[in-house]
């Protein structure tokens, strides 16, 4: 921090008016390998001239990129899309090495983004609204989505491909304008999928690009011409933006942090359910906003404790560049030193360490933020490493009599993301569905995270805002809904006398 940018190393830029330009910042930070510490880049906290430029720019562009047809709108997220195919393979490079991510893992963050940008290609039939004729005499009403403005994002670490592409694309699509804020952590990959939106033909000013932290949201959030904001992050800066946007007039969605309970019962298929598990609980170091992060075995199922440690055990610690990796590096060795406080935490508290990640080396990157798996048992939900957050890999194993234990157990927890029954009774499954409290439920599914016809919709504590990003739900968070009410007259001669009441007639 607060070093001047090196000629050695690329700086990373910004994106105001169709133009990528080197920060007049003085704050910097590097981008980091987290599997090697080597420098990859260099990315500016920009300051608040650049930050009102970009603003700016999005305001100018709004004027014209509002009224462009929608089909021209379209054919240009259908060319996105097929830019982002054939790059996926090129940016998931980029991806893995600042995010430390496995390859595969990489691919499939730019691929569930991807899927976001092919749903903006149906604007067409997004957009569409409502009419009924005929309300009133000769009256008729309908609806339009009209675009707000100048929109912005703010993006976490942990998806720098998949979560710019929740925002972007249906917020240009939907006809407002973007400014958006990566995380400041792992920009680079951001950075070429906004390249890409420009070849495929976006206008200068509808995409604008600024890099920072607090100072530059606190700006975003206070500004006078931004009309929306939306945030993924943790659940304090969420908490934050929300009400600081709100504050200040804005329209706000944040998603926020997690605590995801995946509830075994004693009849569910064995090994599918403990391969999930691992899967689910570990892959991408655990650093997934709807990894699972709690088990809870409920009769029975207990004894698939031993199972789950094994399988645990097998899993792979390497960088997310090397062939085999199952769980590459945290991502910066700031979080892993979180993690490690966490897990003493754990067993100062009295849990059971079944599993103990904290001393893994790797060989040729010993340099790296590596933490493998690590699993306790015994875990009551008064201890930090079941209140919170964790994100790395790390699962903690409760014990309950029975499904409404575990229910009541989930409930009560103020995290919302998601949650899963893993069993082959469907009385049960359809049970869990209606009780639980969360807004995203995996029946035998480890991570429900929607498709984007549908919505992301996690909800309580994970939460802030109605709307939530993508499916149906993000063209009404990106436009406004005007209703018309309207009546036309064919003769000049009618004259329905004076209406002095509220009723159409
Ligand atoms: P973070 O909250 O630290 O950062 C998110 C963004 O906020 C970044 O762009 C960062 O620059 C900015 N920021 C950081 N500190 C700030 C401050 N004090 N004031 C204003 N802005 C600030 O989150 P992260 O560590 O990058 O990402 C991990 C978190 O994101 C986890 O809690 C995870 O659960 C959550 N997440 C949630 C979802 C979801 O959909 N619910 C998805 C992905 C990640």
């Amino acid at each position: 921090m607060n070093a001047p940018a090196s000629n050695a190393i690329d700086t990373v830029k910004l994106l105001i008016d169709g133009q990528w330009q080197g920060s007049q910042s003085a704050e910097w930070r590097d981008v980091l390998n987290p599997a090697t510490q080597q420098v990859l880049a260099r990315v500016p906290f920009a300051t608040l001239a650049e930050v009102d430029a970009a603003v700016a720019a999005a305001r100018r562009a709004f004027k014209t990129w509002r009224l462009t047809p929608l089909g021209a709108r379209m054919r240009i997220m259908l060319k996105l899309q097929a830019l982002i195919r054939e790059h996926s393979p090129r940016i998931a490079k980029i991806l893995s090495a600042e995010q430390g991510k496995t390859l595969a893992d990489a691919e499939g963050d730019i691929f569930r983004g991807l899927e976001v940008v092919e749903h903006a290609c149906s604007i067409g039939s997004l957009q569409m609204g409502e009419f009924a004729e005929n309300v009133a005499g000769a009256v008729d009403t309908y609806t339009l989505h009209q675009p707000l403005g100048v929109c912005a994002g703010i993006t976490p670490f942990n998806f720098p491909a998949m979560i710019p592409l929740w925002m972007f694309p249906m917020a240009i699509v939907s006809g407002n304008t973007f400014v958006l804020k990566p995380s400041e952590q792992d920009p680079l990959s951001t950075v070429e999928l906004v390249k890409l939106a420009l070849e495929a033909g976006v206008p200068a000013g509808v995409l604008n690009v600024v890099h920072g932290g607090k100072e530059v949201v606190d700006a975003l959030c206070t500004h006078k011409d931004i009309k929306a904001m939306s945030f993924v992050g943790s659940t304090a800066v969420g908490t934050h933006v929300y009400n600081l946007a709100g504050q200040h007039g804005k329209r706000v969605q944040a998603m926020m942090g997690a605590k995801n309970h995946a509830v075994v019962l004693p009849d569910a298929n064995r090994q599918q359910t403990l391969n999930a598990l691992v899967g689910a609980g570990f892959g991408a170091a655990g650093q997934r906003c709807m990894a699972t992060s709690v088990v809870v075995l409920v009769g029975a199922a207990r004894q698939w404790l031993p199972d789950l440690k094994a399988l645990a055990q097998n899993l792979k610690v390497n960088a997310g560049s090397e062939a085999g990796t199952d769980v590459g590096p945290l991502i910066s060795a700031r979080a892993k030193q979180r993690v490690l406080e966490l897990i003493e935490s754990g067993v100062r508290e009295g849990a059971t360490l079944e599993l103990d990640g904290r001393d893994v080396v790797v060989p040729g990157f010993e340099q790296g933020n590596f933490i493998g798996p690590t699993l306790f048992s015994g875990v009551t939900t008064e201890m930090r490493i079941y209140t919170e957050e964790i994100f790395g890999p790390v699962l903690v194993v409760l014990e309950v009599d029975t499904l409404d234990q575990a229910i009541e157990l989930i409930n009560r927890n103020p995290y919302g993301n998601g949650t899963g029954l893993f069993t082959q009774s469907g009385a049960a499954a359809r049970k869990f569905q209606s009780e639980i409290d969360v807004g995203q439920v995996g029946i035998n599914i480890p991570i429900p995270v929607p498709v984007p016809f549908f919505s992301f919709t996690g909800s309580r504590g994970s939460r802030l805002g109605d709307l939530g990003p993508y499916g149906k739900q993000v063209l009404q968070f990106y436009t406004q809904t005007k209703t018309v009410t309207a009546r036309w007259f064919d003769d000049d001669s009618v004259n329905d006398g004076v209406n002095t009441t509220i009723n159409l007639r």
